[in-house]
């Protein structure tokens, strides 16, 4: 009897070990952040922007990016410089990226910088779960599962140049997607704060959204923020 319970003991010593020794490995990340920008308010800066050289983006959010993160609110980057952006991979997926993926830093160029950034910088972090055209396609499922303009223009917020409170902008997500949106916002040129990202957090598979672990403070929006035209 006494050698049973040793026996037992010892099992779930090793048991213990082995997931705490798995778990540690493979969790490189807890959850990730899709992050999609409003053009209206990229372009409606000091900067400027310049439309990709496939044409002017649609008037709707595009993609900046799928981001690993940490539950204390820091993220992995750059996690593996020899796992480089390989186009070729992902050729069955460029003609949706350049619609729901554009590049609008200048001067003009066709995406495939900004996507490799976005790979070299957050995407060689998940790896473990994500071969680069699985991180592509993943990202734009994910995008298609939750429209935010719908979810907006549903609540009475319009792209027309008007401001609106955060809290509306908030509430407007929450309601048609279940789920709690990080809101970022930058200046227009004569200062006034706008929507320009909002993010949904994902679970760490990927697989589906999640309600926020961690909502970090962006660049503040103030109460009242502009949705510009694009
Ligand atoms: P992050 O480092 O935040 O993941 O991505 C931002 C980088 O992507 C910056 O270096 C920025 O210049 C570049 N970039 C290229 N095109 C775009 C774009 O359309 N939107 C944003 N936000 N960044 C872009």
């Amino acid at each position: 009897m006494k050698m049973q319970s040793n026996h037992d003991s010892l099992f779930i010593m090793l048991a213990t070990l082995y997931s705490v020794l798995v778990l540690s490995s493979s969790q490189d990340f807890d959850f990730f952040y899709l992050v999609q920008e409003w053009p209206g308010s990229h372009c409606d800066t000091e900067q400027g922007c310049c439309y990709p050289t496939t044409g002017k983006p649609a008037s709707d959010f595009g993609i900046h990016g799928l981001w690993p993160n940490y539950n204390d609110g820091s993220y992995p980057s750059n996690c593996n410089s020899s796992n480089s952006f390989d186009a070729s991979k992902i050729s069955d997926l460029i003609s949706r990226m350049q619609l729901e993926w554009p590049t609008l830093s200048c001067p003009s160029k066709d995406g495939l910088k900004f996507w490799g950034h976005e790979w070299k910088k957050h995407g060689t972090c998940a790896e473990s779960i994500l071969d680069q055209h699985a991180y592509f396609e993943t990202t734009l499922k994910l995008k298609n599962k939750i429209n935010l303009l719908h979810a907006l223009e549903g609540a009475g917020i319009q792209p027309n140049g008007q401001m609106y409170s955060l809290e509306s902008i908030t509430s407007a997500i929450q309601v048609a997607s279940g789920y709690t949106p990080r809101i970022q916002c930058n200046n227009d040129t004569s200062g006034n704060s706008q929507l320009h990202e909002i993010s949904l957090c994902v679970d760490s598979m990927a697989s589906d959204f999640i309600e926020c672990p961690v909502l970090p403070n962006g660049r503040s929006c103030g109460s009242s923020v502009e949705f510009p035209s694009f």
